[in-house]
Protein backbone atom coordinates (compact mmCIF):
# COMPACT_ATOMS: atom_id res chain seq x y z
CA UNK A 1 0.00 0.00 0.00
CA UNK A 2 1.32 3.71 -0.64
CA UNK A 3 0.23 5.53 2.58
CA UNK A 4 1.42 9.06 2.23
CA UNK A 5 4.31 9.90 4.67
CA UNK A 6 3.17 13.50 6.06
CA UNK A 7 5.81 15.57 4.24
CA UNK A 8 4.86 19.11 3.93
CA UNK A 9 8.19 21.15 3.80
CA UNK A 10 8.40 25.01 3.20
CA UNK A 11 11.95 26.16 2.05
CA UNK A 12 12.27 29.86 4.23
CA UNK A 13 16.18 28.93 4.26
CA UNK A 14 16.17 28.86 0.40
CA UNK A 15 15.15 32.45 0.36
CA UNK A 16 18.08 34.01 1.99
CA UNK A 17 20.55 34.79 0.65
CA UNK A 18 23.06 32.64 -1.79
CA UNK A 19 26.19 33.37 0.24
CA UNK A 20 24.22 31.21 3.27
CA UNK A 21 23.68 28.08 1.63
CA UNK A 22 24.07 25.81 -0.82
CA UNK A 23 21.68 23.52 -3.11
CA UNK A 24 23.09 19.81 -2.00
CA UNK A 25 21.14 16.29 -2.35
CA UNK A 26 22.32 13.42 -0.18
CA UNK A 27 24.37 11.01 -1.51
CA UNK A 28 22.43 7.96 -1.65
CA UNK A 29 23.53 5.02 0.46
CA UNK A 30 23.75 1.03 -0.95
CA UNK A 31 21.50 -0.42 1.89
CA UNK A 32 19.40 1.74 4.48
CA UNK A 33 18.04 -0.13 7.51
CA UNK A 34 15.74 2.01 10.12
CA UNK A 35 16.99 1.62 13.21
CA UNK A 36 15.17 3.42 15.55
CA UNK A 37 11.89 5.68 14.98
CA UNK A 38 11.02 8.33 17.86
CA UNK A 39 7.00 7.21 17.04
CA UNK A 40 6.20 10.27 19.57
CA UNK A 41 8.34 13.27 17.63
CA UNK A 42 6.92 11.45 14.58
CA UNK A 43 3.20 12.07 15.49
CA UNK A 44 3.90 15.68 16.83
CA UNK A 45 5.14 16.58 13.33
CA UNK A 46 2.12 14.96 11.98
CA UNK A 47 4.25 12.41 10.18
CA UNK A 48 2.80 8.45 9.46
CA UNK A 49 4.36 6.40 11.85
CA UNK A 50 3.68 3.56 9.96
CA UNK A 51 4.50 4.78 6.15
CA UNK A 52 7.95 6.21 7.92
CA UNK A 53 9.01 2.79 8.83
CA UNK A 54 7.87 1.06 4.97
CA UNK A 55 10.59 1.45 2.00
CA UNK A 56 9.73 4.90 1.19
CA UNK A 57 9.81 6.33 4.63
CA UNK A 58 13.22 4.63 5.00
CA UNK A 59 14.40 6.22 1.74
CA UNK A 60 14.02 9.40 2.67
CA UNK A 61 15.63 8.81 5.98
CA UNK A 62 18.48 7.52 4.53
CA UNK A 63 18.67 10.45 1.87
CA UNK A 64 17.93 7.97 -1.05
CA UNK A 65 14.71 10.06 -1.63
CA UNK A 66 13.50 13.16 -2.02
CA UNK A 67 9.99 14.37 -0.90
CA UNK A 68 8.41 16.35 -3.69
CA UNK A 69 8.25 20.00 -1.17
CA UNK A 70 11.35 19.32 -0.10
CA UNK A 71 14.53 21.40 -1.77
CA UNK A 72 17.70 20.16 -0.10
CA UNK A 73 20.39 22.38 1.22
CA UNK A 74 23.61 23.08 3.61
CA UNK A 75 24.10 25.84 5.11
CA UNK A 76 26.99 28.17 5.61
CA UNK A 77 28.56 29.15 9.12
CA UNK A 78 31.68 30.23 10.76
CA UNK A 79 32.37 29.77 14.09
CA UNK A 80 34.84 29.89 17.16
CA UNK A 81 36.12 26.64 17.95
CA UNK A 82 38.17 26.17 20.94
CA UNK A 83 38.73 30.19 20.61
CA UNK A 84 39.74 30.04 17.23
CA UNK A 85 37.82 31.79 13.92
CA UNK A 86 36.74 29.00 11.38
CA UNK A 87 34.30 28.67 8.24
CA UNK A 88 32.97 25.76 8.51
CA UNK A 89 28.76 24.88 7.43
CA UNK A 90 27.03 21.77 7.30
CA UNK A 91 30.01 19.56 5.96
CA UNK A 92 28.05 16.46 6.33
CA UNK A 93 24.44 17.22 7.04
CA UNK A 94 21.59 18.26 4.64
CA UNK A 95 18.44 20.54 5.45
CA UNK A 96 15.42 18.13 3.65
CA UNK A 97 13.13 22.08 4.58
CA UNK A 98 11.26 23.08 7.40
CA UNK A 99 8.21 20.50 7.92
CA UNK A 100 5.17 22.46 8.95
CA UNK A 101 2.84 20.89 10.91
CA UNK A 102 -1.48 21.53 10.80
CA UNK A 103 -0.86 23.88 14.07
CA UNK A 104 0.88 26.21 11.54
CA UNK A 105 4.52 25.20 13.87
CA UNK A 106 7.70 25.42 11.35
CA UNK A 107 10.36 22.67 12.30
CA UNK A 108 13.64 22.19 10.62
CA UNK A 109 13.88 18.56 9.16
CA UNK A 110 17.98 17.45 9.23
CA UNK A 111 20.10 14.45 7.51
CA UNK A 112 23.03 14.06 9.81
CA UNK A 113 25.52 11.80 7.74
CA UNK A 114 24.27 12.62 4.49
CA UNK A 115 27.34 12.58 2.32
CA UNK A 116 29.91 15.43 1.25
CA UNK A 117 28.96 19.06 0.69
CA UNK A 118 30.53 22.19 -0.36
CA UNK A 119 31.20 22.44 3.44
CA UNK A 120 32.87 19.40 3.79
CA UNK A 121 37.12 20.01 3.75
CA UNK A 122 38.45 17.09 3.94
CA UNK A 123 35.57 14.91 5.45
CA UNK A 124 33.93 11.96 4.14
CA UNK A 125 30.63 14.05 4.78
CA UNK A 126 28.87 10.55 6.79
CA UNK A 127 28.71 9.95 10.52
CA UNK A 128 28.62 6.46 12.65
CA UNK A 129 26.28 4.68 14.26
CA UNK A 130 27.12 4.48 18.05
CA UNK A 131 27.41 8.50 17.73
CA UNK A 132 24.59 8.83 15.86
CA UNK A 133 22.31 6.72 18.39
CA UNK A 134 24.31 8.24 21.42
CA UNK A 135 23.35 11.92 20.40
CA UNK A 136 19.43 9.79 19.75
CA UNK A 137 19.98 9.06 23.65
CA UNK A 138 21.20 12.11 24.67
CA UNK A 139 18.95 14.80 22.66
CA UNK A 140 15.40 12.50 24.14
CA UNK A 141 17.22 13.11 27.59
CA UNK A 142 17.21 16.50 27.64
CA UNK A 143 14.28 16.82 25.87
CA UNK A 144 12.69 14.26 28.98
CA UNK A 145 14.21 17.07 31.65
CA UNK A 146 12.24 19.66 30.31
CA UNK A 147 15.47 21.31 28.84
CA UNK A 148 15.17 23.01 24.98
CA UNK A 149 16.97 20.72 22.48
CA UNK A 150 16.97 19.50 19.24
CA UNK A 151 14.97 16.49 18.71
CA UNK A 152 16.05 12.86 17.12
CA UNK A 153 13.25 11.32 14.60
CA UNK A 154 15.56 8.32 13.60
CA UNK A 155 18.76 6.74 12.90
CA UNK A 156 19.45 4.49 10.11
CA UNK A 157 22.57 2.65 9.21
CA UNK A 158 23.82 2.62 5.58
CA UNK A 159 24.80 -0.73 5.22
CA UNK A 160 28.02 1.12 3.91
CA UNK A 161 31.66 1.11 6.20
CA UNK A 162 32.94 4.36 6.91
CA UNK A 163 37.10 5.39 7.80
CA UNK A 164 37.74 6.30 10.73
CA UNK A 165 40.61 4.63 12.90
CA UNK A 166 38.83 1.33 12.15
CA UNK A 167 36.12 0.26 9.65
CA UNK A 168 32.39 1.39 11.39
CA UNK A 169 29.03 1.24 9.84
CA UNK A 170 28.00 4.07 8.44
CA UNK A 171 24.59 5.75 9.63
CA UNK A 172 22.28 8.77 9.43
CA UNK A 173 20.51 10.39 12.10
CA UNK A 174 17.32 12.84 10.99
CA UNK A 175 17.55 15.50 13.56
CA UNK A 176 14.66 17.71 14.28
CA UNK A 177 15.04 21.76 15.50
CA UNK A 178 13.00 25.03 15.84
CA UNK A 179 15.85 26.02 13.24
CA UNK A 180 19.54 25.44 12.93
CA UNK A 181 20.60 29.17 12.96
CA UNK A 182 23.55 29.39 14.93
CA UNK A 183 26.02 32.58 16.79
CA UNK A 184 28.40 30.72 14.07
CA UNK A 185 25.92 31.91 11.17
CA UNK A 186 26.07 35.05 12.11
CA UNK A 187 29.37 35.51 12.42
CA UNK A 188 30.10 33.87 8.61
CA UNK A 189 27.44 36.88 7.66
CA UNK A 190 28.98 39.47 9.33
CA UNK A 191 32.64 38.42 7.81
CA UNK A 192 31.67 37.15 4.09
CA UNK A 193 28.49 39.19 3.52
CA UNK A 194 27.50 42.64 2.88
CA UNK A 195 25.60 44.21 5.84
CA UNK A 196 22.03 44.14 3.64
CA UNK A 197 22.70 40.06 3.62
CA UNK A 198 23.38 40.32 7.78
CA UNK A 199 20.22 42.17 7.89
CA UNK A 200 17.89 40.09 5.79
CA UNK A 201 19.76 37.35 8.29
CA UNK A 202 18.88 38.94 11.25
CA UNK A 203 15.16 39.64 10.18
CA UNK A 204 14.88 36.07 9.26
CA UNK A 205 16.15 35.11 12.76
CA UNK A 206 13.62 37.43 14.48
CA UNK A 207 10.52 36.52 12.42
CA UNK A 208 11.30 33.05 13.17
CA UNK A 209 12.08 33.15 16.58
CA UNK A 210 11.15 36.11 18.31
CA UNK A 211 8.09 37.65 16.41
CA UNK A 212 6.82 39.57 19.64
CA UNK A 213 9.98 41.95 19.04
CA UNK A 214 9.46 42.99 15.54
CA UNK A 215 7.62 45.94 15.47
CA UNK A 216 10.27 47.12 18.01
CA UNK A 217 12.00 50.67 17.19
CA UNK A 218 15.40 49.00 18.41
CA UNK A 219 14.82 45.64 16.87
CA UNK A 220 18.76 44.33 16.75
CA UNK A 221 19.10 45.20 20.17
CA UNK A 222 15.86 43.12 21.34
CA UNK A 223 17.04 40.72 19.21
CA UNK A 224 20.38 40.27 20.94
CA UNK A 225 18.54 40.73 24.45
CA UNK A 226 15.88 37.71 23.88
CA UNK A 227 19.28 35.72 22.40
CA UNK A 228 21.32 36.53 25.59
CA UNK A 229 18.02 35.20 27.86
CA UNK A 230 17.67 32.31 26.45
CA UNK A 231 20.81 30.84 26.66
CA UNK A 232 21.30 32.50 29.90
CA UNK A 233 18.17 30.36 30.99
CA UNK A 234 19.41 27.07 28.37
CA UNK A 235 22.84 26.74 30.10
CA UNK A 236 21.78 27.90 33.80
CA UNK A 237 19.89 24.47 33.30
CA UNK A 238 22.55 22.50 31.83
CA UNK A 239 23.93 23.45 35.13
CA UNK A 240 21.12 22.97 37.31
CA UNK A 241 20.97 18.72 36.06
CA UNK A 242 24.72 18.42 35.75
CA UNK A 243 24.93 18.45 31.83
CA UNK A 244 28.30 19.01 30.32
CA UNK A 245 27.95 19.90 26.48
CA UNK A 246 31.56 19.25 26.10
CA UNK A 247 32.07 21.62 22.67
CA UNK A 248 30.57 25.07 23.23
CA UNK A 249 32.11 26.66 20.16
CA UNK A 250 30.28 29.64 18.87
CA UNK A 251 28.65 27.20 15.90
CA UNK A 252 27.13 24.83 18.00
CA UNK A 253 25.01 27.35 19.95
CA UNK A 254 21.96 28.18 18.62
CA UNK A 255 19.87 31.56 17.91
CA UNK A 256 16.66 29.60 19.19
CA UNK A 257 18.12 28.61 22.44
CA UNK A 258 17.93 25.26 22.17
CA UNK A 259 20.55 23.09 22.78
CA UNK A 260 22.45 21.39 19.44
CA UNK A 261 25.75 19.05 18.86
CA UNK A 262 25.54 16.19 20.94
CA UNK A 263 29.25 14.86 20.88
CA UNK A 264 31.89 14.57 24.39
CA UNK A 265 28.88 15.86 26.37
CA UNK A 266 27.94 13.53 29.38
CA UNK A 267 26.24 14.07 32.60
CA UNK A 268 28.54 14.85 35.49
CA UNK A 269 28.14 12.30 38.29
CA UNK A 270 30.74 13.49 41.17
CA UNK A 271 30.00 16.83 41.86
CA UNK A 272 33.30 19.07 41.20
CA UNK A 273 33.11 22.17 38.95
CA UNK A 274 36.48 21.07 37.25
CA UNK A 275 34.74 18.23 35.54
CA UNK A 276 36.14 17.51 31.72
CA UNK A 277 34.51 14.59 30.11
CA UNK A 278 35.59 15.39 26.53
CA UNK A 279 38.90 13.84 25.46
CA UNK A 280 39.75 16.81 22.85
CA UNK A 281 39.23 19.69 25.81
CA UNK A 282 42.69 19.30 27.65
CA UNK A 283 42.75 22.88 29.08
CA UNK A 284 39.11 22.45 30.50
CA UNK A 285 37.78 25.22 28.64
CA UNK A 286 34.84 23.62 28.16
CA UNK A 287 34.49 22.18 32.11
CA UNK A 288 31.17 22.11 33.73
CA UNK A 289 31.85 25.41 36.00
CA UNK A 290 33.22 27.25 32.90
CA UNK A 291 30.30 26.44 31.01
CA UNK A 292 28.25 29.80 32.24
CA UNK A 293 31.62 31.93 31.65
CA UNK A 294 31.70 30.62 28.31
CA UNK A 295 28.01 31.09 27.23
CA UNK A 296 29.13 35.06 28.05
CA UNK A 297 31.95 34.92 25.49
CA UNK A 298 30.07 33.15 23.01
CA UNK A 299 27.73 35.95 22.89
CA UNK A 300 30.10 38.67 23.15
CA UNK A 301 30.95 37.33 19.45
CA UNK A 302 27.24 37.55 18.78
CA UNK A 303 26.88 40.85 20.09
CA UNK A 304 30.03 41.72 17.56
CA UNK A 305 27.80 40.63 14.60
CA UNK A 306 24.92 42.76 15.12
CA UNK A 307 26.95 45.98 15.97
CA UNK A 308 26.42 47.19 12.22
CA UNK A 309 22.50 46.97 12.62
CA UNK A 310 22.03 47.87 16.15
CA UNK A 311 23.09 51.75 15.34
CA UNK A 312 24.03 53.92 12.67
CA UNK A 313 27.16 55.36 14.97
CA UNK A 314 29.02 52.23 15.22
CA UNK A 315 30.65 53.33 18.67
CA UNK A 316 27.24 54.47 20.29
CA UNK A 317 26.49 50.71 18.58
CA UNK A 318 29.17 49.18 20.49
CA UNK A 319 28.37 50.66 23.75
CA UNK A 320 25.10 49.25 23.67
CA UNK A 321 25.87 46.47 22.38
CA UNK A 322 28.44 45.69 25.81
CA UNK A 323 25.14 47.27 28.12
CA UNK A 324 23.34 44.66 26.85
CA UNK A 325 26.03 41.60 27.78
CA UNK A 326 26.14 43.02 30.68
CA UNK A 327 23.00 41.93 31.62
CA UNK A 328 23.75 38.29 31.15
CA UNK A 329 25.62 37.48 34.36
CA UNK A 330 22.56 38.48 36.47
CA UNK A 331 19.70 36.67 34.50
CA UNK A 332 21.92 33.70 34.56
CA UNK A 333 22.52 33.72 38.48
CA UNK A 334 18.87 34.54 38.73
CA UNK A 335 17.92 31.63 36.58
CA UNK A 336 20.57 29.60 38.64
CA UNK A 337 19.32 30.30 41.90
CA UNK A 338 15.94 30.46 41.51
CA UNK A 339 16.41 26.43 40.06
CA UNK A 340 18.43 26.05 42.88
CA UNK A 341 15.56 26.81 45.38
CA UNK A 342 13.64 24.88 43.62
CA UNK A 343 16.11 21.93 43.64
CA UNK A 344 15.82 22.47 47.86
CA UNK A 345 12.07 22.98 48.37
CA UNK A 346 12.21 26.63 48.39
CA UNK A 347 9.39 28.68 47.35
CA UNK A 348 10.18 32.07 48.00
CA UNK A 349 13.75 34.17 47.98
CA UNK A 350 15.90 34.51 51.02
CA UNK A 351 18.91 36.69 51.60
CA UNK A 352 20.78 33.78 52.73
CA UNK A 353 19.56 31.45 50.46
CA UNK A 354 22.61 31.56 47.61
CA UNK A 355 25.25 30.89 50.67
CA UNK A 356 23.06 27.63 51.93
CA UNK A 357 23.45 26.31 48.15
CA UNK A 358 26.60 27.01 48.05
CA UNK A 359 27.92 25.75 51.44
CA UNK A 360 25.83 22.45 50.30
CA UNK A 361 28.11 22.66 46.87
CA UNK A 362 31.15 22.99 48.94
CA UNK A 363 30.50 20.10 50.59
CA UNK A 364 29.67 17.84 48.00
CA UNK A 365 33.18 18.39 46.29
CA UNK A 366 34.30 17.79 49.60
CA UNK A 367 32.84 14.41 49.94
CA UNK A 368 33.33 13.61 46.37
CA UNK A 369 29.20 13.27 46.68
CA UNK A 370 27.29 11.98 43.22
CA UNK A 371 25.37 15.54 42.30
CA UNK A 372 22.10 13.49 40.82
CA UNK A 373 21.97 11.37 43.66
CA UNK A 374 22.44 13.85 46.73
CA UNK A 375 19.37 15.84 45.37
CA UNK A 376 17.38 12.57 44.87
CA UNK A 377 17.58 11.73 48.64
CA UNK A 378 17.35 15.73 50.15
CA UNK A 379 14.07 14.95 47.90
CA UNK A 380 13.31 11.87 50.34
CA UNK A 381 15.25 12.42 53.24
CA UNK A 382 17.57 9.91 52.16
CA UNK A 383 21.06 8.98 52.35
CA UNK A 384 22.11 8.57 48.51
CA UNK A 385 25.55 9.65 49.63
CA UNK A 386 27.09 8.11 52.61
CA UNK A 387 30.68 9.57 52.98
CA UNK A 388 28.49 13.15 52.77
CA UNK A 389 25.95 12.42 55.31
CA UNK A 390 28.44 10.56 57.52
CA UNK A 391 30.17 14.43 58.34
CA UNK A 392 29.41 16.57 60.92
CA UNK A 393 29.67 19.72 58.24
CA UNK A 394 26.54 18.26 56.28
CA UNK A 395 24.44 17.28 59.20
CA UNK A 396 24.98 21.22 60.42
CA UNK A 397 24.11 22.28 56.90
CA UNK A 398 21.05 19.95 57.12
CA UNK A 399 19.81 21.45 60.07
CA UNK A 400 20.04 24.80 58.80
CA UNK A 401 17.99 24.07 55.66
CA UNK A 402 15.67 22.19 57.71
CA UNK A 403 15.13 25.67 59.69
CA UNK A 404 15.03 27.80 56.28
CA UNK A 405 12.08 24.99 55.04
CA UNK A 406 9.95 25.38 58.37
CA UNK A 407 10.21 29.63 57.80
CA UNK A 408 7.59 28.61 54.56
CA UNK A 409 4.31 27.80 55.78
CA UNK A 410 4.41 24.60 53.24
CA UNK A 411 3.47 21.39 54.41
CA UNK A 412 6.25 18.56 53.52
CA UNK A 413 4.33 17.27 50.86
CA UNK A 414 4.39 20.38 48.89
CA UNK A 415 8.15 20.42 49.35
CA UNK A 416 8.35 17.17 48.23
CA UNK A 417 6.16 17.91 45.16
CA UNK A 418 8.55 21.12 44.30
CA UNK A 419 11.59 18.96 44.79
CA UNK A 420 10.55 15.74 42.94
CA UNK A 421 9.76 17.97 39.99
CA UNK A 422 13.11 19.30 39.93
CA UNK A 423 15.25 16.87 40.98
CA UNK A 424 15.65 13.80 38.31
CA UNK A 425 15.39 9.94 39.46
CA UNK A 426 17.11 9.56 36.88
CA UNK A 427 19.87 10.97 34.03
CA UNK A 428 21.62 9.00 31.17
CA UNK A 429 24.74 7.71 33.53
CA UNK A 430 27.53 7.16 31.46
CA UNK A 431 27.77 3.49 31.89
CA UNK A 432 24.29 2.81 31.38
CA UNK A 433 25.12 4.89 27.54
CA UNK A 434 27.53 2.75 26.88
CA UNK A 435 25.92 -0.23 27.61
CA UNK A 436 22.99 0.59 25.68
CA UNK A 437 24.78 1.52 22.51
CA UNK A 438 27.49 -1.52 22.76
CA UNK A 439 25.04 -3.59 22.69
CA UNK A 440 23.15 -1.94 19.60
CA UNK A 441 26.33 -1.37 17.75
CA UNK A 442 28.21 -4.82 18.50
CA UNK A 443 25.08 -6.97 18.73
CA UNK A 444 22.34 -5.57 16.98
CA UNK A 445 20.37 -5.50 20.59
CA UNK A 446 18.47 -2.40 20.42
CA UNK A 447 16.23 -3.02 23.30
CA UNK A 448 19.01 -1.78 25.96
CA UNK A 449 18.50 1.57 24.32
CA UNK A 450 14.94 1.57 24.27
CA UNK A 451 14.56 0.20 28.02
CA UNK A 452 16.71 3.54 29.03
CA UNK A 453 14.81 5.73 26.87
CA UNK A 454 11.87 4.44 28.42
CA UNK A 455 12.99 5.43 32.01
CA UNK A 456 14.18 8.81 30.73
CA UNK A 457 11.50 9.79 29.15
CA UNK A 458 10.17 11.13 32.38
CA UNK A 459 13.05 11.38 34.38
CA UNK A 460 10.63 13.02 37.36
CA UNK A 461 8.23 10.17 37.88
CA UNK A 462 10.30 8.30 40.17
CA UNK A 463 8.58 5.05 39.31
CA UNK A 464 10.28 1.84 40.39
CA UNK A 465 12.04 0.77 36.96
CA UNK A 466 13.91 3.99 37.82
CA UNK A 467 16.06 2.57 40.58
CA UNK A 468 18.81 0.26 38.89
CA UNK A 469 19.41 3.33 36.83
CA UNK A 470 19.93 5.76 39.10
CA UNK A 471 22.51 3.27 40.68
CA UNK A 472 26.14 4.58 40.65
CA UNK A 473 28.64 1.90 38.53
CA UNK A 474 30.91 -0.50 39.89
CA UNK A 475 34.34 1.11 39.86
CA UNK A 476 35.37 -0.63 36.89
CA UNK A 477 32.43 0.55 34.88
CA UNK A 478 32.84 4.26 35.59
CA UNK A 479 33.79 6.34 32.22
CA UNK A 480 36.44 8.93 32.55
CA UNK A 481 36.59 10.03 29.20
CA UNK A 482 34.68 10.48 26.34
CA UNK A 483 35.74 10.94 22.45
CA UNK A 484 34.63 12.93 19.88
CA UNK A 485 33.65 9.69 17.72
CA UNK A 486 31.66 10.34 14.93
P1 LIG B 1 31.34 19.71 15.28
O1 LIG B 1 32.67 19.61 15.98
O2 LIG B 1 30.52 18.49 15.38
O3 LIG B 1 30.59 20.94 15.69
O4 LIG B 1 31.67 19.84 13.72
C1 LIG B 1 32.54 20.83 13.25
C2 LIG B 1 32.53 20.90 11.76
O5 LIG B 1 33.08 19.72 11.18
C3 LIG B 1 31.18 21.09 11.11
O6 LIG B 1 31.32 22.02 10.07
C4 LIG B 1 30.85 19.72 10.59
O7 LIG B 1 29.98 19.77 9.49
C5 LIG B 1 32.22 19.23 10.17
N1 LIG B 1 32.31 17.76 10.10
C6 LIG B 1 32.30 16.89 11.13
N2 LIG B 1 32.42 15.63 10.71
C7 LIG B 1 32.51 15.67 9.35
C8 LIG B 1 32.65 14.70 8.31
N3 LIG B 1 32.72 13.40 8.58
N4 LIG B 1 32.71 15.15 7.04
C9 LIG B 1 32.63 16.44 6.75
N5 LIG B 1 32.51 17.40 7.67
C10 LIG B 1 32.44 17.04 8.96
MG1 LIG C 1 28.63 21.30 15.37
MG1 LIG D 1 29.27 17.42 16.26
Amino acid sequence: ENRDIGWNFDNSFSTLPELLHARQDPTPVRSPKLRILNKSLANSLDLDVHALQGDEGISVLAGNKIPNSSIPISQAYAGHQFGNFTMLGDGRAVLLGEQITSSQKRYDIQLKGSGRTPYSRGGDGRATFGPMLREYIISEAMHGLGIPTTRSLAVVTTGEAVKRETELLGAILTRVAASHLRVGTFEYAANWGTTKELQELADYAIERHFPNIEANEDRYLSFLHEVIKQQAELIAKWQLVGFIHGVMNTDNMTISGETIDYGPCAFMDTYDPATVFSSIDREGRYAYGNQPAIGQWNLARFAETLVPLIHENQDRAIELAKEELSTYARLFQTYWLDGMRSKLGLFHKEENDEALVKDLLMLMKKYQADYTNTFRGLTFDKDEAPELYASSEFQAWRKQWHDRLEKQSKSKTEVQELMRKNNPAVIPRNHRVEEALDAAVNNEDLDRMEKLLEVLKDPYSYTSDQEIYAQLPEPSDRVYQTFCGT
